[in-house]
């Protein structure tokens, strides 16, 4: 939600908080072999977040997070739909750079995980994307990318648009439509206040067990 000054300055200072404590943390392997932590940026009362999956090797050298080829991507994205990076808050599932961009390992993010639940609740967006298959799995658990994708789901509050990753539209120009497909999607999501999207099993008003939508 877009905070009021004073809920803005103390998320603020929580995510300074905890970009200071990813600086310095040495919970997993991955802190040895990066340059430095990624936390994650934007405005502390983002309505919009992005979850992606880890620094790559231009993220590492800047201390940023999608600021590489894949990062351009976002920004076009972005602009498809009217939105500009500084208007969003972007993290990732780990903030530390795997060694040759390899996949994170569980025990990673789960090293990184109570990062990522203090900056959602700091920054409280109404709306959370999570760009590509390890993120997505954090909030919706054997669900397929090729199936969900695009479509928005109520969860804990907030609503919950699993996207491709960008990095994958770079490998495949035919994915491209897709893609931009779904940031679409997620504009009618923002349209309509962030409120479009199935209840997720166990949230108020989900449909019983049995008559779960497709996406699971
Ligand atoms: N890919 C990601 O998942 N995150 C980044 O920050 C950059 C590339």
């Amino acid at each position: 939600m877009t905070h009021e000054p004073a809920a803005a300055e103390a998320a603020r200072q929580v995510l300074e908080a905890v970009a200071d404590e990813t600086r310095a943390c040495e919970r997993c392997r991955l802190y040895a072999s990066a340059s430095q932590a990624v936390p994650g940026d934007g405005p502390p009362g983002a309505p919009l977040m992005f979850i992606g999956e880890a620094p790559g090797f231009h993220e590492d050298k800047q201390g940023r997070p999608f600021v590489g080829p894949a990062g351009r991507l976002l920004d076009e994205l972005l602009a498809g739909i009217g939105l500009r990076r500084a208007d969003v808050f972007v993290t990732n599932m780990v903030k530390h750079r795997p060694p040759g961009n390899r996949d994170p390992q569980g025990d990673e993010i789960e090293a990184c995980r109570a990062f990522l639940d203090r900056q959602i609740e700091a920054v409280d967006p109404r709306v959370v994307v999570t760009l590509g298959r390890f993120a997505m799995e954090r909030f919706m658990p054997g669900a397929k990318i090729s199936q969900v994708h695009g479509k928005p789901r109520q969860l804990g509050g907030r609503t919950f648009v699993p996207i491709l990753h960008p990095a994958a539209a770079l490998h495949r120009a035919d994915w491209r439509p897709m893609l931009e497909a779904d940031f679409q999607a997620l504009k009618r999501v923002l349209d309509e206040g962030g409120a479009a999207g199935a209840p997720a099993a166990g949230e108020p008003d989900a449909p019983p067990p049995g008559e779960q939508l497709s996406l699971f």
